[in-house]
């Protein structure tokens, strides 16, 4: 595979790796993670964090940790934990590094260090690090102050650590209601006033009186993120803790809450440091999870799989490889400034990797008939095509052509427009691999609609045959014998969206919807298709890149979902 492009957290690792940063014994010196809540369906955004953190690790023989950070037990699922294990796998990726590895070192839940993050909020309060906050939610907000403005202490700020440790533990024993208490840090004397946000006395536990899907209710106090993700770090010696720019500011806070546990004994040196990057916005594409929920939840898609969704399991349904994906992610590399990605990006590395693996196939995708007049009836002759044109080794493949053809609707114009070189009445095209025929006419219903084409073929012109080179024509035209095609459902899927930013401020996403994101055609496809196997992949020729469906394909009778184009016709 392509060397990696060298990015600024290569440069950090490999100035780590020199120093010696990370020298610990029996642990390799670089540890990352991804770690997903298990509240729902990954998507490609979550795609370039799973590639650049594995990436990492698999570069520099390090280890990356799958954690699922399920701290929010109304929202999340075992269903989902199975999901996004199924999705990382199928990128490429597997937290578990070699057949020895012993699963509690790469596989973690946040809900395991349930005890030790209780153990340090204790300790928290016994240092004066933290206290319990009784105040209403109302006051607790409108104390925290404003962006240039400071926040004003709580009156419980200076509650004895005594009461506070003798409240925590009740709230931990259930006596409270949620919300009637919750647990703070203390970060400093004046931390009300801190320009950061984040530093003004962060929540770090909360009551709720809910059921989690791994500890059941064994705990009705659950760790906030900010408290357990960089915690969690630590217990799992993690090297270099990668996350997106919008936890920048979150990062005075996960070096303080380190810092506060370390001196308590509670870590190995050295401790955890977090690094931001530009996260994925791609145009013409939401990646918030809510609006990928509400997308599912209002039947605009037909679920999380929809091939129309950026979810991994969409994408995979619609045709995308997982090499393409991982194609993409290095392309687009890893920067600290935000930007977009054009969409045209991704199909990019689709026909990319697509062109050399997939075999080529013929599909009419809008039938009309094509009657060739002089050829006889009941019989079909042999043609031939190859497999891949630039791979000869993969052999031929082998259809028939008969009197009655199946053509695109759209390479037939009774009356040629200007520069129109496919069927008219008096022109002459090459069928693909067949013969070249001369159009004589066509045959019309009651309202005008033309149902048939009308020609007469050259029986020396066969493609492959000397007498083929006598005749130049500028139309080459694809097509099925109708005798021998295969029948079936053909998906022609585009963007999702009309507008490249539906994301952006002050737009409602639900009505920038592309009203041509799905069309569904009864298509012909060359004999020998119906033994596509689901996820199979061709190059429809002139048409672009389909998948066999996964989910909807049957032994027999394959349907096919357009991953792509052959060409970025977006908006022409
Ligand atoms: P939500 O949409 O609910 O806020 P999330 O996108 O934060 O969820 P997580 O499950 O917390 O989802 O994300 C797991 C990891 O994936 C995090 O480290 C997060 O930074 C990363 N990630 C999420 N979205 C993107 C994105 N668009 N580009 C790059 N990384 C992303
Ligand atoms: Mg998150
Ligand atoms: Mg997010």
């Amino acid at each position: 595979s392509a060397t990696p492009s060298s990015n600024f957290l290569r440069a950090i690792i490999e100035a780590d790796l020199a120093a010696g940063t990370h020298t610990r014994p029996g642990l390799p010196k670089v540890i990352t993670r991804f770690p997903p809540e298990p509240n729902g369906y990954l998507h490609i955004g979550h795609a370039k964090s799973i590639c650049l953190n594995f990436g990492l690790a698999r570069d520099y023989a390090g280890r990356c940790h799958l954690r699922f950070d399920d701290t929010n037990p109304e929202k999340e699922d075992q269903e989902y934990v199975d999901t996004i294990m199924d999705s990382v796998r199928w990128l490429g990726f597997d937290w578990k590094q070699d057949e020895d590895a012993i699963e509690t070192e790469y596989l973690h839940y946040a809900s395991d260090y349930f005890d030790q993050l209780y153990a340090m909020a204790e300790y928290l309060i016994q240092t004066g690090y933290a206290y319990v906050d009784s105040q209403s939610a109302a006051d607790m907000a409108a104390n925290r102050g404003n962006f240039g403005e400071a926040g004003k202490n709580s009156p419980f700020r200076n509650r004895p650590a005594a009461e506070s440790l003798d409240l925590l533990r009740r709230m931990k024993a259930g006596e409270f209601e949620d919300g009637a208490h919750i647990l703070r840090a203390k970060i400093s004397e004046d931390a009300m006033a801190s320009p950061n946000m984040n530093m003004r006395d962060p929540a770090i536990y909360r009551i709720r009186h809910a059921h989690h899907h791994r500890t059941g209710d064994d705990w009705c106090i659950y760790p906030m993120y900010d408290f357990t993700h960089p915690l969690s770090d630590a217990i799992e010696q993690i090297t270099h803790s990668i996350c997106t720019l919008e936890f920048q500011d979150h990062r005075p806070f996960y070096d303080w809450v380190i810092e506060r546990c370390a001196e308590g004994g509670f870590f190995k040196q050295p401790v955890p440091h977090q690094f931001e990057f530009a996260r994925l916005n791609l145009t013409y594409v939401v990646t918030s999870k809510r609006k990928l929920r509400q997308l599912v939840e209002n039947g605009t898609v037909s679920g999380w799989d929809d091939p129309r969704m950026p979810t991994i399991v969409g994408i995979r349904r619609r045709g995308y490889t997982p090499e393409s994906i991982q194609l993409f992610c290095e392309r687009i590399g890893v920067t600290r400034s935000d930007g977009w990605i054009d969409y045209s990006t991704l199909e990019g590395c689709l026909r990319e990797d697509l062109d050399p693996k997939a075999p080529r196939t013929v599909a009419v995708l809008r039938p009309l008939k094509l009657i060739i007049d002089n050829f006889p009836e009941n019989v079909s002759i042999a043609c031939t095509a190859p497999v891949h044109p630039h791979h000869p080794e993969r052999g031929n493949r082998e259809f028939n052509i008969s009197r009655e053809l199946w053509i695109e609707a759209d390479d037939f114009m009774e009356v040629p427009s200007k520069g129109y070189f496919r069927l008219f009445p008096g022109n002459k095209v090459r069928l693909r691999y067949g013969y070249v025929v001369e159009c004589t006419g066509c045959d019309k219903d009651a309202d005008g609609n033309v149902i048939a084409v009308h020609c007469t073929y050259f029986p020396d012109s066969k493609s492959g045959t000397e007498g083929s080179a006598n005749y130049k024509v500028k139309g080459n035209l694809h097509w099925v014998s109708a005798a021998h095609a295969v029948a079936t459902e053909v998906r022609l899927y585009d963007r999702l969206f009309t507008d490249a930013n539906p994301d952006a401020g002050g737009k409602d996403f639900m009505t920038l919807l592309n009203p041509n994101a799905l069309q569904v055609v009864n298509a012909y496809l060359e004999a020998g298709i119906e033994t596509a196997q689901a996820d199979d992949k061709y190059q429809f020729e002139r048409h672009g890149y389909f998948v066999a469906d996964r989910v909807d394909s049957t032994p027999g009778k394959p349907v096919f979902n357009r991953v792509t184009t052959l060409k970025d016709s977006w908006g022409k």
